[in-house]
């Protein structure tokens, strides 16, 4: 399980989570909801090691968060920040490369490749020249070749076509098949419940609501916060 308790974190002097506690167990799927500003991404730079809390305290799997990002890395965490996350100057291979880092190449090539065919067919193109989805699904495959248990997701699917966002989430589901937890922050919300076992919702740095996608769909709060009924 990854687990944040009453943690405090912000920016500056600004505080932006105030007492925040949210978990994810292993091999469960969490969607992380709330409207803009409540601290959505706060909340997964804190849980990847990005922002380190003022207060309050984050372990994995029962033990103390990892410091830096090789152990943040080992503990089996691994974060998929909005705007993609490939290296633009090097080939889709060598992307993958990079991140399987000791693990057996072709084994990785070829599960990345079972994920997205269509990287397959480009694995000697610059990661830069790709259309916007292409470069989505290869951080996503990225973070599927290190072979994680936790994958935290911030908008993976913003500004791509609907096909695009269709094999995305079939990569999800494919992902949680699998058993690898994951953190959702999507801004398709009714996709995010679809495969959700558990929901937060935030609002102002805290959570205005927890419990199961079902339970949200009949709670008032979630037409007050999300605008939808
Ligand atoms: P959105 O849905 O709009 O992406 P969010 O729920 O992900 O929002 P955050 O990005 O976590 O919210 O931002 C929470 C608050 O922290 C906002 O008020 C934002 O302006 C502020 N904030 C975010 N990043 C920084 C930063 N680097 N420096 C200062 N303030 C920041």
């Amino acid at each position: 399980m990854l687990e944040l308790t009453d943690v405090r974190a912000g920016y500056g002097g600004v505080t932006v989570l105030r007492d925040l506690s949210l978990w994810v167990p292993r091999g469960s799927v969490v969607a992380l909801l709330g409207p803009n500003g409540a601290g959505k991404t706060t909340t997964l730079r804190v849980a990847s090691g990005l922002l380190r809390p003022s207060g309050g305290r984050i372990t994995v799997d029962g033990r103390p968060f990892p410091r830096g990002a090789d152990a943040v890395s080992r503990a089996g965490i691994c974060h998929v920040p909005e705007g993609r996350g490939v290296f633009p100057s090097l080939t889709v291979r060598e992307n993958l490369l990079v991140q399987a880092r000791g693990r057996n190449v072709g084994d990785a090539i070829e599960k990345a490749t079972a994920a997205f065919p269509r990287l397959g067919q480009r694995l000697s193109q610059l990661a830069g020249t790709m259309s916007g989805g292409e470069q989505q699904m290869l951080a996503l495959a990225k973070s599927y070749v290190s072979s994680p248990a936790y994958v935290l997701l911030d908008e993976v699917s913003m500004g791509l076509a609907p096909k695009v966002v269709d094999e995305i989430f079939e990569f999800l589901r494919r992902l949680a098949s699998e058993g690898v937890a994951l953190l959702l922050v999507e801004q398709y919300v009714t996709r995010a419940l679809e495969i959700a076992d558990y929901v937060f919702l935030l609002n102002h740095g805290r959570v205005a609501f927890r419990g199961e996608p079902g339970e949200l769909d009949s709670s008032a709060i979630f037409a007050e916060y999300m605008g939808v009924g």
